[in-house]
């Protein structure tokens, strides 16, 4: 029995693990390609480097970048393991130091150059000249979509303890908890769903309570996710970084919003602890 406990265990392990490894590898290459995609667009005609040594150094920085917002992650999870929406702060803290350093990166700075954070939709660039704030065009956008599309309203003190805009949504489609629009989060406060299951071939109604906290820290690693596809598109009132919405595009035609790569991670990171109460 104890061996039987323990090769269950260690397996277990070996499987946390083998995603960890698998989502991390995946992010931080794709934040270095996009890093090194960057640099070279950006290469000046004064630099005399070919592109090929501009890649490759720029990417290597692009993986570190996305190792950190990696991590921040962790911190994410935090919402749901400890029930705590101030851990959001640090998640965006931490995160947009990884995205900063992809974005340094690609416009030949040094990696710690600039300091660059997206709050509540102004994006502000911090270095030793100041600061300078600009609009997040896709977070302004969903303060006007959230209200016309998703029936849900600017919550301002959940907002304040995460760090990030969050509204709550009164709509009662299970398939529609939480959604993430440019950074900003809509979660349901409905508490009561009917929810259909298909277990093998009998479809059976669940009545379950949604643990909130598990929705939004899915929401935040999707946050996360578009940190960790940074670009530097901005002029001295924008910003916009579309790189997230067009990558997770291409994986939901791909494999289909069950199977989308990011679907998975935010999953992975996300702790349900609702419990299912079967009719
Ligand atoms: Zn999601």
């Amino acid at each position: 029995m104890k061996t039987t406990i323990l090769l269950l265990l260690i397996s277990l392990t070996i499987n946390a693990q083998k995603e960890d490894i698998k989502f991390a590898v995946t992010n931080t290459v794709t934040s270095g390609v996009i890093t090194g995609v960057g640099a070279m667009v950006n290469k000046k005609k004064t630099d005399k480097r070919t592109y090929g040594k501009v890649f490759v150094n720029a990417f290597w920085k692009g993986c570190v970048g996305g190792a950190v917002c990696q991590s921040s992650k962790y911190i994410a999870q935090q919402i749901s393991v400890r029930d705590n929406l101030l851990w959001g702060w640090p998640t965006n803290l931490v995160s947009s130091l990884g995205a900063s350093i992809m974005e340094n990166t690609q416009e030949g700075r040094g990696m710690f150059q600039g300091y660059n954070i997206n709050i509540y939709g102004a994006y502000l660039c911090i270095s030793k000249n100041g600061v300078n704030p600009r609009i997040d065009v896709l977070t302004a956008i969903s303060y006007i979509y959230f209200p016309l599309f998703k029936n849900s309203h600017i919550n301002i003190l959940t907002s304040l303890k995460t760090g990030y805009p969050i509204f709550f949504s009164t709509t009662e489609n299970p398939n529609d908890l939480g959604v993430n629009f440019g950074g900003s989060i809509s979660v349901t406060t409905c508490n009561d769903f009917v929810h259909y299951t298909k277990i093998e071939n009998l479809t059976i109604s669940h009545k379950f309570k949604p643990n909130f906290n598990s929705i939004l820290t899915h929401e935040v690693i999707h946050s996360v996710q578009f940190n960790q596809t940074n670009i530097n598109y901005k002029n001295k009132y924008i910003r916009i970084n579309y790189i997230f919405p067009v990558l997770y595009s291409i994986n939901n035609v791909i494999t289909g919003y069950n199977n989308n790569f990011y679907e998975k991670e935010a999953e992975y990171f996300q702790l349900y602890k609702s419990s299912y109460i079967i009719n």
